[in-house]
């Protein structure tokens, strides 16, 4: 690879680099991903950020763990940007590398916003988020013609830990045909009886996808009105992404993975030749 010709940025000690490591595969980092960590003194790195993306870090960098572990509660969100902040003026690289993408429910405008307000240099550096990236690893994709040309991104989990408050359930079930369900696992139950009770089918197809683009990547694929009792007694573990919506029939087509392993795929998931044949 010309990598000369890229020009990709020189890291300044003194600045601080958000950087999302998309959802887990490493090969699905950005060419500015890998840069930074070739460059950075000092990584930050979040729980969903796995070893195979910190190993491509220099040997000396020092790794800081910001993420929850064994169970204790996770660091406070501005201790976190302090301590980029401290980091930055003590003259060092830093690299906050977050899990998919560092502005989708990721706060990393918090923490951007923080180093602002300490006159800190930053960049940005988008990644690929789990909800759109690690639905295509499971063959579905978050837009269709035939199906949707709305999608919404949501968040399970509110500030206090419990259903997110302020949704509009009625106009999300009204007006997305598809939805992305980021932290959802823990509250699907009450999420998808707001939406039925807001006129979404029961029946309509849903599907969840943990450790998506891993190794242990798993799906499960389910309807609306099964789809709690289904996650529970499936075992599915967090991380998960639930999406709803007639995309997830197209998995039977695009399962592209599955395809690998001996799947054979069905070239109308959506049965649009028989309708348009007696439509
Ligand atoms: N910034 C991240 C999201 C952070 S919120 C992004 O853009 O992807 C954390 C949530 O993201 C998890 O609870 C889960 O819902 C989702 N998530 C992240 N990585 C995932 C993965 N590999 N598989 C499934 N869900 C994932």
């Amino acid at each position: 690879m010309k990598r000369d010709s890229l020009n990709l940025p020189v890291f300044q000690p003194g600045s601080v680099w958000l950087v999302g490591a998309g959802p887990g595969d490493p090969g699905l980092l950005t060419l500015h991903a890998v840069n930074a960590l070739e460059q950075a003194d000092v990584l930050v790195y979040d729980a969903l950020v796995g070893e195979a993306v910190l190993d491509l870090a220099r040997p000396d960098c020092e790794r800081l763990y910001a993420g929850k572990r064994g169970g204790r509660p996770s660091p406070v969100q501005a201790d976190i940007s302090q301590r980029l902040v401290r980091l930055a003026q003590e003259g060092r690289r830093v690299l906050r590398l977050k899990g998919g993408d560092p502005f989708v429910f990721g706060r990393g405008g918090e923490e951007a916003l923080a180093l602002v307000s300490a006159r800190i240099p930053f960049r940005i550096v988008p990644g690929i988020s789990a909800g759109i990236g690690g639905l295509a690893y499971a063959g579905i994709p978050v837009t269709h013609r035939d199906t949707n040309s709305a999608v919404t991104f949501l968040t399970g989990h509110g500030v206090g830990g419990s259903v997110p408050d302020g949704i509009d359930w009625a106009a999300v079930a009204k007006g997305s045909p598809v939805i992305v369900l980021y932290m959802a696992i823990k509250h699907i139950a009450a999420i998808a009886g707001a939406l039925m009770a807001e006129g979404r089918a029961a029946g309509e197809p849903v599907a969840v996808v943990s450790q998506a683009t891993l190794p242990a990547e798993r799906i499960v694929e389910t309807t609306l009105g099964c789809c709690a009792q289904d996650i529970v007694e499936s075992g599915i573990e967090p991380p998960c992404i639930v999406v709803i919506g007639e995309v997830v029939r197209l998995r039977a087509g695009l399962d592209w993975q599955g395809a690998a392993a001996g799947r054979v795929l069905d070239a109308d998931p959506l049965d649009l030749r028989s309708h348009r044949e007696t439509g």
